[in-house]
């Protein structure tokens, strides 16, 4: 399968310098990261807070400039600077955001914010935007009643809708997630990952999905990659990675969440301490300080993400001797 999206070897670095006298240190956000997502498929992109999945999120739609690697979308590089091929590009490739409130205009009703991309792209008149913008609003669930309202008006789950409405009114290809229900009660949560998975359906979407919490993560995914320190640490099937994690610290993620995939609960793994700093990580594995299996070699050597089953990668050094 041909991927509609292709990050390769990808890299955003900042120089960091916390005192005149001390010599410039590099914080890797994110740091050599390779992943393909086909259409109509699912990317879980997982890992704690500050691994570097926004910072992904942000390069893959060229809204930051990578310091290394390239995207592509659909065969063409995603251009860092903001001309017209990158206004192009963007129509097919849009953004949601973890907070509805934050990411909606609060002066505009619901029907005038789907509509507003339209406009910018010069699509249609101004009824026939208005128009389609009813007809999507209709199709992500919200009631004609509903439309006319401002976004303090209207519920977590509903504001939520409005976004997806306004991401899918250009026709996209890809959706980039980030974090798309975690603001929402656990009900709400379930009602907009069935909204996800039925507008992936009808419109043969792609997804790349981040988020911290794996429950969702398994429920919309076909593929998942779990990053550490800046790096892809393990890349898999939804099914593979959490019926037979390989790599100590996804081992840790996995056995956090309640599992119908596993007959019996696996023990729990506590995690030890916080991720190192990323402008000083660990020599070695970035990973040994609070990995409970680590050797000698793994404070010395980096592990590369290698192939340990066919279409399942992962870095680690005791992997690397099965
Ligand atoms: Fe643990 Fe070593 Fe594997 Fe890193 S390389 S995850 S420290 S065993």
């Amino acid at each position: 399968m041909n991927p509609l999206l292709e990050v390769r070897d990808l890299a955003r670095h900042y120089p960091v310098r916390s005192a005149p006298w001390r010599r410039p240190a590099t914080l890797r956000a994110v740091d050599g990261v390779s992943l393909g997502l086909p259409a109509g498929r699912t990317l879980g992109l997982v890992g704690e807070s500050g691994c570097g999945k926004s910072t992904t999120a942000r390069l893959v739609l060229g809204l930051l400039p990578p310091t290394g690697g390239e995207v592509l979308f659909e065969g063409q590089p995603v251009p860092s600077v903001r001309g017209p091929r990158w206004r192009a590009l963007r129509q097919r490739m849009q953004m949601v955001y973890q907070d509805p409130l934050a990411a909606l205009d609060r002066r505009l009703p619901a029907q005038d914010q789907v509509a507003e991309p339209l406009a910018i792209f010069h699509r249609g008149t101004a009824a026939e935007r208005r128009e389609r913008a009813r007809a999507m609003l209709a199709s992500v669930g919200l009631t004609p009643a509903l439309m006319a309202r401002y976004p303090h008006e209207l519920s977590g789950g509903q504001r939520q809708r409005v976004v997806l409405a306004r991401a899918l009114i250009l026709g996209p290809a890809l959706l980039v997630c980030d974090e798309p229900v975690s603001a929402l009660d656990v009900s709400i949560q379930a009602q907009v990952i069935n909204l996800l998975q039925d507008l992936q359906e009808q419109h043969q979407l792609a997804y790349l999905f981040i988020s911290h919490d794996l429950k969702v993560v398994r429920q919309l995914s076909h593929e998942v990659a779990v990053m550490y320190l800046g790096r892809i640490v393990e890349q898999c099937t939804a099914q593979a990675l959490f019926s037979h994690p390989a790599h100590p610290y996804t081992q840790a993620l996995v056995a956090a969440v309640p599992s119908p995939w596993r007959s019996t609960r696996a023990p729990r793994i506590v995690l030890r301490g916080e991720p190192p700093n990323p402008a000083a990580p660990p020599a070695g594995c970035a990973f040994h300080s609070r990995c409970a299996q680590a050797m000698p070699a793994c404070r010395a050597v980096r592990p590369a993400l290698r192939e340990i089953a066919p279409g399942h990668a992962a870095a680690c050094h005791l992997l690397a001797q099965a």
